[in-house]
């Protein structure tokens, strides 16, 4: 078989997914496949590129092994329960286990209208394509938890969304698909035999380490907790904004997944949103934090019924597990922040002293990415400039905060070499921009992928600077600025 699939989802049968093939397209043409990530997945790279493998990748062809399916999800959209959702444009082909016998969904986004489709066609226009396949590997690349793009290709038909643009289809890789909103689907329906399923499916899948306890279902949602407020600690300190953090797009897995209207924050300032949809900002920057641990008291409501019989007991035993996540989120987020400043540990002042760096970089209006390569910049001064901070012009509140850093490291003993080194590795010099993203859009729209591929390129190694692609590193200028984006 050129794709070993394997299909332990789809085995599960219904209620929980239906068989469900993708819609052929007219004329499908590769944009790109991820090598490396075909080999991880012990594909050919080759043969993915070739006629054959391109129309497994558009649907067009369902090969060996494949048995494709949509599955069955609700969720809560902006605060507001749908009780059906469900793969809408997207087909699960089944799932792939790795050289190191980890296993991987295999799915198609985009692939045409299945019955769980509402309102739209089932198809995606080239944009949001190519944005998930950029921002995905990159936020994998810097070793964020997150869903993979495998391959892109083009339909040869046209979609009518905000306006007409050229079809794709994503190839989309993760450790699977299961969502906060799986298990409300089923909670909705109070079928409580599907849920313990699922939570046996889960736990044996992505938290074996787990499966001896006491109950199933507490060591399930403390498993999702961790890994979700360890997630959200990672996109924190990256400035990254998921923008429609809906459970419906909360993995139980705990990668990231849905690069909709997902965008990294350039000036820093709490509040920095870009979704066209999210009137409130209930999906800020400052919020995720939070509206991750709302989510989580989503799924702990759906897991009551297999905690415990007795309600209130059951109760009890979600919001212990709930209680954790500050304290998980605050330890990933501080050790994070630690690294940033190149300090081996953030005490209580310390605190303070990030804080009025935020507080600083609000004020100058500062590029949250740049700002902290130039401050590794002048850890060790007498290297080679190698950390894009030639980039950045510190403002004024920077330069008067600099002198209270500057002396805390006096007591680092760590020498400074190797604290740049920490201090570059937990601060990108390249992030996914806006504007790029944008421009690598419209030129896509218009068949030429040239800037796609440099970024996709560029951000497979965002740490290490180069000055060649210093116009990748640098932010929009006022005209280029991109502040909203679309799903
Ligand atoms: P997504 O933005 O892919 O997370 O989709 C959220 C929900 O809307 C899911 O139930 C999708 O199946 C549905 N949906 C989104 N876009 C489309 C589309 N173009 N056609 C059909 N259903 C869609
Ligand atoms: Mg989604
Ligand atoms: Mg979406």
């Amino acid at each position: 078989m050129p794709i070993p699939f394997d299909n332990s989802f789809a085995a599960l049968g219904s209620p929980f997914s239906s068989a469900q093939e993708p819609d052929p397209v007219k004329n499908p043409a590769l944009i790109t496949i991820n090598e490396p990530l075909a080999r991880q997945l012990q594909i050919d790279p080759k043969w993915l590129e070739s006629s054959v493998g391109i129309d497994v990748l558009a649907g067009n062809r369902i090969a060996e092994g494949s048995e494709p399916v949509a599955a069955a999800y609700a969720g809560h959209q902006f605060g507001h329960f749908n009780p059906q959702l469900g793969d809408g444009r997207a087909v699960l082909l089944g799932e792939i286990l790795d050289k190191n016998g980890h296993r991987y969904d295999l799915q198609l986004k985009g692939s045409g209208r299945t019955p769980w489709s509402r309102g739209g066609d089932g198809r995606s226009p080239i944009g949001p394509v190519l944005r998930e396949y950029i921002v995905s590997e990159a936020m994998a690349a810097l070793g964020v938890p997150s869903t993979r793009a495998l391959a892109a290709v083009t339909t040869g038909e046209r979609v009518v969304r905000d306006g007409i643009a050229p079809g794709a289809v994503l190839a989309r890789v993760a450790s699977s698909h299961i969502r906060v909103g799986t298990m409300q689907y089923f909670a909705a329906r109070e079928d409580r035999q599907s849920l313990a399923t699922l939570v046996d499916y889960i736990l044996q899948r992505h938290y074996p380490e787990r499966l001896g306890a006491d109950n199933a279902a507490v060591a399930l949602l403390e498993a999702v907790i961790e890994a979700q407020a360890k997630l959200i600690a990672r996109w924190q300190l990256l400035g990254f904004v998921h923008g429609v953090m809906n459970t419906d797009n909360m993995l139980l897995c705990g990668e990231t997944v849905d690069y909709g209207p997902c965008a990294f924050m350039e000036e820093f300032h709490p509040e920095t949103l870009f979704s066209s949809i999210d009137q409130q900002g209930r999906y800020a920057y400052c919020n995720q934090p939070g509206i991750a641990q709302w989510n989580l008291s989503r799924l702990a409501e759906t897991l009551l019924p297999l905690i415990h019989e007795d309600t209130d007991t059951a109760v009890t035993h979600a919001k212990t597990a709930l209680q954790r996540f500050p304290g998980i989120f605050e330890a990933a987020y501080q050790t994070g922040l630690a690294d940033k400043l190149g300090l081996s540990d953030m005490n209580e002042s310390d605190n303070a002293l990030a804080d009025a760096l935020f507080s600083a970089l609000q004020e100058d209006q500062a590029d949250f990415t740049l700002a902290f390569r130039f401050l590794a910049d002048q850890v060790n001064p007498g290297a080679k400039n190698t950390g894009a901070g030639e980039l950045f012009s510190p403002g004024q509140k920077l330069l008067e905060w600099l002198p209270r850093w500057m002396q805390r490291q006096q007591v680092e003993s760590a020498d400074p070499q190797e604290r740049q080194k920490r201090m570059f590795a937990a601060s990108p010099a390249f992030i996914p921009r806006n504007h790029l993203i944008q421009r690598a859009i419209e030129d896509g729209e218009n068949g030429d992928y040239a800037l796609f591929h440099r970024l996709v390129a560029r951000l497979a190694d965002s740490v290490s600077y180069s000055s060649i692609d210093h116009d990748l590193a640098l932010p929009a200028k006022p005209q280029e600025r991109v502040t909203r984006t679309f799903c």
